[in-house]
């Protein structure tokens, strides 16, 4: 798979294992979105179920790779809207009750399995204290905090790092990003496609600028322009998700007032996914932001 770019010390480790025989029950692969996580489950899942593995790799051409993408020993769980119930993991526990056809092992990978409710998770916890033999569970994880810990004790733990410019222009074959759009992205290819997709870049660096104004006219000013935006109604949450990636790397400049800007810009997100009126939240977050400015 050569469209697999970044963590390369993780993917070399995580093949020299597998070369080794040594092949984990269940690893939880934690990281931002957009870095490639479920990318790299699915490779270590296609080695695990090679029948002709080289190096820790599989070989592409035996029945089980061939098959791959459809394979009977392979099942793949993603949330739907926004969440993994307990069905599904019910689904993956039947699924590994059989032995596998093709391959030896069977490799159930649960995307974004921190979108397992509290249900969910205990289903699961089940098959991970007394797993089969044969299995092997990956999930991966935007937000560990999110998964009990009696999971996290039961799984292999990889940390994905973010990506850099070189590795983000190559996932995506752009050459025209620069290390500006890079800092919005935070090392994150899918955060990137979303950028170069929109015209968030715009708004973000509108926003990012209003946010610091002290003076309350220049900032209504601002804010009024982003209010303006056609579009402003669907894609605010991702702007405003972006604007606090990008805060977050300029927290040394301010730490605490920063610190304060981010809280007062997440509590307006979260009031505007809550169905608060749009215009009233962001006067409501400009007051706020101006008084913290005034400090
Ligand atoms: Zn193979």
């Amino acid at each position: 798979m050569n469209n697999i770019y970044g963590n390369t010390d993780i993917r070399n480790k995580l093949f020299k294992s597998v070369e080794n025989g040594i092949i984990g029950h269940a690893y939880m692969f934690c990281g931002i979105e957009g870095i490639g996580k479920f990318e790299y489950a699915k490779e270590l899942a296609k080695s695990i179920l090679c029948l002709n593995r080289t190096d820790g790799r599989a070989c592409d051409t035996c029945e089980s790779c061939m098959v791959f993408n459809s394979s009977p020993d392979l099942f793949v769980i993603e949330p739907e809207d926004s969440i993994i119930k307990v069905d599904k993991i019910r689904q993956l526990i039947d699924k590994v009750s059989f032995k596998p056809t093709v391959s030896e092992k069977s490799v159930c990978i649960i995307r974004d399995a921190d979108s397992m409710n509290e249900s969910s998770q205990n289903a699961l916890l089940k098959v991970l204290e007394e797993p089969p033999q044969y299995a092997t569970i990956i999930l991966t994880v935007q937000n560990p905090g999110r998964i009990i810990n009696t999971i996290h004790s039961r799984c292999t733990k990889v940390n994905f790092n973010s990506l850099s410019l070189e590795d983000i222009k190559s996932i995506l074959n752009n050459n025209e990003i620069d290390s500006e759009l890079y800092e919005y992205s935070c090392g994150s290819a899918g955060k990137m496609q979303k950028i170069l997709d929109s015209s968030y870049i715009n708004l973000i660096k509108d926003l990012e600028e209003a946010i610091f104004k002290t003076n309350l006219l220049e900032m209504n000013d601002a804010i009024s322009k982003i209010k303006s935006q056609s579009n402003i109604k669907e894609i605010i949450e991702d702007v405003f998700e972006l604007l606090i990636a990008k805060l977050k790397t300029r927290l040394e400049d301010n730490p605490l007032l920063i610190a304060n800007q981010i809280e007062t810009i997440e509590e307006t997100r979260n009031n505007i996914s809550r169905n608060a009126n749009l215009d009233t939240a962001l006067d409501y977050m400009m007051v706020k932001l101006w008084e913290q400015n005034k400090r």
